[in-house]
């Protein structure tokens, strides 16, 4: 073989391929939109089919030699369909922002007006933020959450789409803890002749498990990303109604992808087939649990939640109450240096900047997989307030950075190499 033998091997990469695995199992993984997807989903990432070229769909392609990947991919889209109880789907989409920009290619046109919520409300860039390409093409005009509760205002968002006419709504969030009805997005919708586009990108999971309503009745086009709470691989994937079937596979190829990652596809069958198991409902509901558990941890402890709670897989802190001059930014590195990875998130109307913040975002579906439950969510509350109280003090700090790897050690996720 002309690849480099054992001796010449990259032990550079794979040394720190190794020092991640270490990093993600030693310490508590809080990021809301990652988790630990299986060691079969990682398999069928890794496999052959990353060699494969195949431009087209199946049974329609450029290239020769496709039979395989033609059913590989065909179970994929018959899997997703029917988890999700939808016409069609295309399961080709690199991640969820290239999901988004071809929903936007295929079904509107550039200059037209879109609505969304604000990325600094709990949206996504690619909702139309000024530096996003959907912000640059599109004439995207935002809603907020209320000023007191802190929750969709279907009221304001009526108002808007009334003042606007915009072509397509586009609902969904990426640090919005509450449940997101699609009733009434689509009431809206249709007063006033809009589409009506549904992000799930970090609520897939939950919609698949039962423990969040499903939008693919009501939406035109459903979007989600694989890699969060449904824990597949890296991807995206669009699920349409037949009325904007091939307006949606057009856009996504050859409107903005060429050659389909069919490992990456394979590994989205897998983790669909994952999903579709009766344990998967119990793990969706476990992860709501979770976040519950530790909302109300991090409220004994002195925390504010914004929107008081959450009904979802998790949650953002305002900080303020806590420490009023602790900052989002300065929270996230020192839980780093204890083992707890979370990130720094935007307040609404949070008076400091996107760089700053007065908050973080805590996630409870990696934690889940895990196998933690409402007892160690207390823990980790507990571990997050002593941190951040003793901030100042390195030895308070590695203290409780050791409690962490005691408790990940109870709850180990990858045992041998993955
Ligand atoms: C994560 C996310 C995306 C983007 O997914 P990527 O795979 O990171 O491109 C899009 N929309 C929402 C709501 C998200 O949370």
């Amino acid at each position: 073989m002309p690849w480099p033998s054992e001796t010449q091997r990259d032990t550079e990469v794979f040394g720190l391929i190794d020092k991640e695995r270490e990093r993600q199992c030693t310490g508590l993984q809080l990021i809301a939109s990652e988790n630990f997807t299986s060691p079969d989903v990682m398999e069928a990432t890794g496999s052959v089919l990353t060699n494969k070229y195949a431009e087209g769909y199946p049974g329609k392609r450029y290239y020769g030699g496709n039979a395989v990947v033609d059913d590989i991919e065909a179970i994929a889209i018959d899997r997703v369909k029917k988890l999700f109880g939808a016409d069609h789907a295309n399961v080709q989409p690199h991640s969820g922002a290239s999901a988004n920009m071809a929903v936007y290619l295929g079904l509107i046109k550039p200059g037209d007006t879109v609505l969304g919520l604000s990325l600094d409300h709990g949206g996504h860039l690619t909702h139309g933020s000024p530096v996003n390409a959907s912000g640059i093409l599109y004439n995207f005009q935002s809603f907020r959450v209320g000023a007191t509760d802190e929750r969709l205002d279907f009221d304001q968002i009526r108002e808007l789409a009334i003042k606007h006419k915009p072509k397509m709504i586009v609902a969904g969030t990426t640090s919005y803890p509450r449940r997101l009805e699609p009733q009434p997005f689509r009431a809206i919708a249709d007063e006033v002749g809009a589409l009506m586009m549904f992000d799930i990108a970090h609520i897939a999971g939950l919609v698949a498990g039962g423990a969040h309503p499903n939008p693919v009745p009501y939406a035109d086009v459903v979007t989600f990303t694989t890699h969060k709470t449904l824990r597949g691989p890296r991807g995206g994937c669009i699920l349409t109604t037949a009325a904007h079937a091939a307006a949606i596979d057009k856009a996504v190829f050859p409107g903005s992808q060429g050659g389909p990652l069919e490992h990456a596809v394979a590994a989205k069958a897998v983790a669909f087939h994952e999903a579709m198991q009766p344990s998967f409902k119990d793990y969706a509901q476990q992860i709501v649990k979770n976040a519950s558990a530790l909302a109300e941890a991090m409220s004994r402890q002195g925390f504010r939640l914004v929107s008081g709670g959450t009904d979802t897989h998790m949650m953002v802190v305002d900080l303020q109450p806590f420490d009023a001059e602790l900052t989002g930014k300065e929270s996230q590195l020192i839980l780093d240096e204890a083992g707890i990875t979370l990130n720094k998130n935007n307040i609404p109307n949070d008076p400091r900047s996107p760089f700053v913040t007065s908050g973080v975002r805590i996630g409870t579906p990696s934690v889940t997989t895990q196998g933690m439950k409402e007892p160690e969510m207390a823990l980790i509350a507990e571990y997050i307030a002593t941190t951040l109280r003793n901030r100042a003090n390195p030895a308070a700090v590695a203290e409780v950075r050791a409690k962490v790897a005691a408790l990940c050690a109870k709850f180990p996720v990858y045992t041998k190499r993955a």
